[in-house]
């Protein structure tokens, strides 16, 4: 037989990232029968191209033990931003940003282990291919043992998609269960990065840093992030935007023909994409939920998505658990995920969305200039990470010197981008309590979007 009826469960969910194994550990926990796949061999899990950087606060607000041992490879205390004429430097700093640097791939099976631990059963080298559907409700998935190439179902009572930027099951649902498929290249970053031991030991170990310089990384960064005493993670990022250059050889041209980089042996190398954009406006229908880089759960600004796709899958667990208790798996029924993710996190990531789209629309010339003076100020910065919260230090002097620079454009740009954040940020506190008013919300919410990226449009590169 083609394809073979397996085992029932109640909750499925696809992908053992770091989204998914939040949300099914959580599930478990509560002794709900949960079935876990990925396409990954098991002790593969974990393992992807990412900058391995987690603040500790995630840490802090998911109750979950701070990296240790191996997993451990070393604390962070702020991040340095250069500007693009490499002029400026702003260190930031302060509550919030402490984090770590871990092995990315011992940090994925701690997770996966603390899942698995919980009782639920993982079948790895399984591919998601689509979701089953029944009478307008998600009933389970039709996936492929890759190792017998075999297809078979899996039944359950709800579905997660937790399958990272690929969104497997969302892209195949069907417009009756109101979770929007389409993908925009314009929301995804594309990048590229390796794993390099220098010939010396990294001068400022402590810190990330981040460069933006529209020639080289355009709508993008490039990152230096330390490792071990002499091993680096260095990156670089571009929004596929027209005709974005490519990643790899920007990262060669640019920043690893540079001295610290001579001699350097290169220890893995790859690629990956990250979602920037506002979370998705909907992330729940009848029997599924998305979360993770498949439903956009990330920081628009820097690209960090461990702690919102975590964050995101303890949120789903709980709303799942509460939504079988009562027998009731609707999508109203599963729609407290919604509110509950956008208050806690999504609220902030649509206002630093806003943000992201002024970034991007600046040119070089822009971006040394508001670095110079301040126009956002470190701790500026480290609010707006934090609280989503942009202030501008737009005072008398900054006003003269800006205009005396013929800057009256950007000048204009930063009030708007202020303003606009603010919008975005009342229209997310209003977040329709039920389905019923989700239309209504959402159209409101794209036009606002729209005009924002209207505003910001301007043309990249000096
Ligand atoms: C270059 C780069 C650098 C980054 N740096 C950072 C950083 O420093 N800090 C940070 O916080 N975030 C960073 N991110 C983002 C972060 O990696 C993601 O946001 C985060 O991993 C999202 O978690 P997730 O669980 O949604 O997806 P993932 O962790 O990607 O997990 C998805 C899982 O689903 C599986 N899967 C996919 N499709 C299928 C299928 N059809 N069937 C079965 N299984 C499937 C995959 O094998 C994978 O295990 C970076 C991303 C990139 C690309």
């Amino acid at each position: 037989v083609e394809e073979q009826l397996i085992e029932k469960f109640d909750v499925v969910v696809v992908g053992a990232g770091t989204g998914g194994c939040m949300t099914a550990k959580t599930v478990a926990e509560a002794g709900f029968e949960v079935g876990m796949i990925d396409l990954k061999n098991k002790d593969d899990i974990g393992e992807k191209v990412c900058g391995n950087a987690i603040g500790m606060h995630h840490f802090d607000n998911l109750g979950i033990e701070y990296p240790s041992g191996k997993e451990f490879k070393r604390k962070i205390e702020g991040g340095k931003l250069y500007s693009p004429d490499n002029k400026t430097a702003l260190h930031i700093k302060g509550a919030g940003l402490p984090g770590f640097i871990v092995d990315r791939r011992l940090f994925g099976q701690r997770l996966l282990k603390s899942a698995v631990d919980a009782g639920l059963t993982l079948f790895n080298s399984v591919k998601a291919l689509e979701p089953i559907t029944q009478k307008s409700f998600v009933t389970g998935i039709l996936a492929r043992n890759l190792k017998t190439k075999r297809k078979f179902r899996l039944c359950s009572k709800v579905t997660v998609d937790a399958s990272g930027v690929s969104a497997t099951l969302r892209r195949n649902l069907l417009p009756e269960f109101g979770i929007e498929t389409d993908m925009n290249r314009e929301d995804f970053v594309v990048c590229y990065r390796e794993i390099r031991e220098l010939k010396e030991e990294v001068t400022a170990p402590n810190f990330i840093e981040l460069y933006f310089n529209q020639n080289i990384a355009p709508r993008g960064y490039y990152w230096i992030f330390p490792e071990e005493e002499k091993r680096v993670n260095v990156g670089l990022g571009v929004g596929l935007f027209g005709e974005f250059p490519n990643p790899k050889k920007q990262l060669y041209e640019a920043v690893l023909s540079r001295s610290l980089f001579e001699k350097s042996v290169v220890l893995k190398g790859g690629g990956g994409q990250v979602p920037t954009r506002n979370p998705l406006s909907c992330m729940t229908g009848n029997g599924i939920l998305i979360v993770g880089d498949a439903a956009y759960q990330v920081n628009p600004i820097h690209g960090g998505g461990i702690g919102p796709s975590m964050l995101g899958g303890a949120i789903a667990g709980e709303t799942i658990i509460k939504a079988l208790e009562r027998g009731d798996i609707s999508r109203e029924s599963l729609w407290d995920y919604n509110v509950k993710y956008m208050q806690r996190y999504g609220t902030k990531q649509a206002s630093l969305d806003v943000f992201r789209l002024f970034l991007q629309g600046l040119s070089n010339d822009d971006l040394n200039c508001g670095m110079k003076y301040r126009l956002i100020t470190e701790e500026d910065i480290l609010r707006a990470a934090m609280e989503g919260k942009v202030q501008l230090n737009i005072t008398e002097k900054t006003q003269r010197i800006l205009r005396g620079l013929r800057k009256l454009t950007f000048l204009n740009d930063l009030r708007k981008v202020v303003n606009l954040m603010k919008k975005i940020k009342a229209q997310y506190k209003n977040y329709p309590a039920s389905p019923k008013y989700f239309e209504k919300w959402d159209i409101e919410t794209k036009d606002i979007v729209k005009s924002v990226k209207i505003t910001f449009k301007g043309t990249k590169g000096t």
